[in-house]
This record gives structure tokens, C-alpha cells and sequence, in this order.
């Protein structure tokens, strides 16, 4: 058993704490080694032949398997590669085709933005009178009806770190007829998740947050093993094809989850993506959320103590959330910066929301307790009045 927290494992500048592993996963050290690898001596001096010298080509399975061991699913279910919002779309147009005689996509208006727009797209190109419906969080069940083909829910808000309970929503979604997708942006690596027991048919999540595979890292798509065969995929790839190199004239589907892979696989970042998840052996994953808990029942502790400006914009109930705190502060741009400036790394999410991610694989509570002292200084000295604090930047 691995015990928390590794934090040599990672490059971390010295002196920082950060609290922003939810958005971007730091560096593994292990993963600059393998890139390095990638380019020089695979790429550098097998090249083409490396996709079967050095093993390319299956790299993408090899990495599905491991993301599957983290959601509760089983080998072989878990396709990579692409853009988390391209598995969103995939996932709508998959669900919908199973529930032909359905006309509704039912989220809520508290989703990650993309995957309200990509759910607009495919409507938009669909042109068969598909509507998007996005009621808030605690009235989705409500929304439940006949009429509605899919639903889509992101378990994690990214805002306010409210978590959905899979198991009980997906029955609820289940009960009425209806195909359940779950995003799992913000809880890969962050929250245990169950998969197989809760019966979802389609689950889809980025890389790059809690699990550290690097900016831009290939997104994942899992299918129900018993559904596969009637997954007909949107974006009929070669990737996907049953045989890519047979080269056949028309498309035949992979009879695996493989089919939702679309085209070329991005070998160099799947390497770091790939040495990235190797830290996950022997993690055990109640272990880590114990330890996020803990972690984040402190720091709420500590800020509410030393910052009354700041109101908690996360459930207080530590099970009602994921692996993120985040608080409302109306200038909470300009304090994020100088928080920032300090040497604690949260980010900004509008209109008001500070927010933190809590990564037990390389945070202690002595750094909840540094960056709470920090925070203090902000809130006391009012360091965020600062006007270099108050221009935003392009990534906020
Ligand atoms: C981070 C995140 C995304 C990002 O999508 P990309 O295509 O990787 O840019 C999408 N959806 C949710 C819920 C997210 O949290």
C-alpha cells in the first residue's frame, strides 16, 4: 500500500502551495523522464517503426485499462484520446440513437459550459427537433420524464464542488427509461468512483486534472460492456474501425469500446499521460478520499477562522462534495492574484468563486495550514486592492 502523501514523486516549485491540482495536475517526475524517451529514442530513432517497436499502438488501450481501474470499471471498457469535449459529443450522439423515439437532453445549468455548447452543436446538426433542457441541480430528478432520451450530469460541479450521488441518480435516470452519461471531469483520482455497480451506460472524463497527465492530455469514454454492439459512433474514425490497416473502403465498428477512438492517437502525450497513472498503483482510493477530507475540513476550518470576508460556496457536509472547496468573494479575481503572487495556487471561476482542489497524492495539512496563513494576509492587509491585481488575464 502506498502511503500519502508522494510528494517526490512530482515537481513542485519549491516554496509553492499548490491548491489547483483540480485544473492542472503538477508535473510527475517520471512522466519528463518517459517524454523524453518518446522523442529521442522512439520517435528520434525508431521512428515510423515505432508504433510497433515501442509498443504506440496500443497505448491507448493500455492507458483506457488503467483509467478503468480508477472508476470501477473493467479492463477493456475505457477508450482514450481526443478532447474531453469530443468524448461529450460522442457520448449525446451515442445516447440518442438508443433512444430513438426521445426527443430530450436533460442536464443542469450548473454544467461545465462545454458540455451544454456541445449538446447545443449536436442538436443544431441533428435537425430533428432534439431539445436541451437545464433546470438546476437539485431539481434534475424532477426533470425525469418520459420524454427525455438522455442525461447527461457532470457528478462534480466545477464551481461549488457539489457531488451528485451516482448511484441514486442513475436508477432514478434508469427507472424512467432514460440513458445515463456521467462526466467525470472532477472525479477521476479525486473521489472513488463505482462504474460497474451503478450501471451507467456511458461515463466520459479529462486527464489533466486529478489525474496529472499534462495540458491538453487525451480525454476517456466509457461504454457498459453489454452495450457496445449498439454503440454507433458519431465520428466514424479509422482509429475506430474494426481493422484500420485493412484499409477497407467502408467502415466497420471495432467490436470494443474501441470503436468511439477516432483518428491518430497523440503518442507523446499519452506517454506522460500513461507514466502519470502508474502513481495510482496501490493507491487505495478510500484511503486518498479520507485523506481530501481531511484536507478540506481543515482548510474550510482554517480560512473561516481567519477570513470572514470569504463565504463558503461548497457544501459544508464533506460527502455532498468532491475533492474542492471553493469560496465567494465578490473580488475574488483580484484577491485569486494576489493569493497568487503569495505563493498559493488556487484559480477564479465567475463570477465570484475562488477555488481550491485538494490532492492528497502531494499535499499535507502543513500546507492547508501555510496557505490559510496566507490567505489571512491577503484578507488583512487587503493586498488584493492592488490595481496590478485587478486586469484579467486570458486563463483566470
Ligand atoms: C474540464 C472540463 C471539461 C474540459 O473539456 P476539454 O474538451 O478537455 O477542454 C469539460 N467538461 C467538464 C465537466 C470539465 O470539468
Amino acid at each position: 500500500m502506498t502511503r500519502l502523501p508522494r510528494k517526490d514523486l512530482f515537481d513542485l516549485p519549491e516554496g509553492i502551495v499548490y491548491l489547483d491540482g483540480n485544473s492542472l495536475g503538477p508535473l510527475p517526475k517520471a512522466a519528463r523522464a518517459r517524454a523524453l524517451e518518446v522523442i529521442e529514442a522512439e520517435w528520434g530513432q525508431e521512428l515510423i517503426k515505432a508504433w510497433n517497436t515501442a509498443g504506440w499502438m496500443g497505448l491507448p488501450q493500455t492507458v483506457g485499462d488503467r483509467i478503468a481501474g480508477l472508476i470501477g470499471a473493467p479492463a477493456g471498457s475505457v477508450a482514450t484520446g481526443d478532447t474531453l469535449s469530443i468524448k461529450v459529443y460522442q457520448a449525446l450522439a451515442a445516447a440518442l440513437k438508443l433512444r430513438p423515439d426521445r426527443k430530450v437532453i436533460l442536464s443542469d445549468n450548473g454544467n461545465f459550459p462545454t458540455d451544454l455548447y456541445m449538446a447545443e452543436g449536436l442538436i443544431d446538426t441533428l435537425d430533428r427537433g432534439y431539445e436541451l433542457r437545464t433546470p438546476a441541480p437539485e431539481d434534475v430528478t424532477a426533470h425525469i420524464g418520459e420524454d427525455v432520451a438522455v442525461v447527461m450530469l457532470t457528478q462534480v460541479d466545477y464551481r461549488t464542488g457539489r457531488m451528485y450521488d451516482m448511484q441514486a441518480v442513475t436508477r432514478a435516470v434508469q427507472a424512467a427509461g432514460a440513458v445515463m452519461i456521467w462526466d467525470l471531469a472532477h472525479s477521476a483520482g479525486a473521489v472513488p468512483v463505482d462504474l460497474t455497480g451503478s450501471g451507467a451506460e456511458i461515463a466520459v472524463g479529462c486527464t489533466y486534472k486529478y489525474l496529472n497527465g499534462g495540458p491538453g492530455a487525451p480525454a476517456f469514454i466509457y461504454v457498459r460492456p453489454d452495450l457496445v454492439a449498439d454503440i454507433r459512433p458519431a465520428l466514424s474514425g479509422w482509429m475506430g474501425h474494426d481493422a484500420p490497416f485493412a484499409m477497407e473502403r467502408h467502415y466497420q465498428p471495432a467490436m470494443s469500446t474501441e470503436r468511439l477512438r477516432i483518428g491518430t492517437p497523440p503518442i507523446v502525450q499519452l506517454s506522460i499521460l500513461d507514466e502519470a497513472l502508474k502513481i495510482w498503483d496501490g493507491v487505495d482510493m478510500a484511503e486518498l478520499r479520507a485523506a481530501s477530507i481531511a484536507l478540506s475540513q481543515r482548510f474550510i476550518r482554517e480560512v473561516e477562522a481567519r477570513c470572514p470576508e470569504l463565504v463558503l460556496a461548497s457544501p459544508r457536509d464533506a460527502t455532498a462534495r468532491g475533492s474542492q472547496v471553493s469560496f465567494a468573494f465578490d473580488q475574488g479575481y483580484a484577491a485569486m492574484q494576489a493569493l497568487i503572487a503569495q505563493g498559493v495556487i488556487g484559480d477564479f471561476r465567475a463570477p465570484d468563486i475562488m477555488r481550491f482542489g485538494f490532492t492528497p497524492l502531494y499535499l499535507d495539512e502543513g500546507d492547508i495550514v501555510i496557505a490559510a496563513e496566507r490567505m489571512e494576509r491577503v484578507f488583512r492587509d487587503a493586498l488584493w486592492k492592488d490595481p496590478k491585481f485587478q486586469t484579467r488575464s486570458r486563463v483566470t
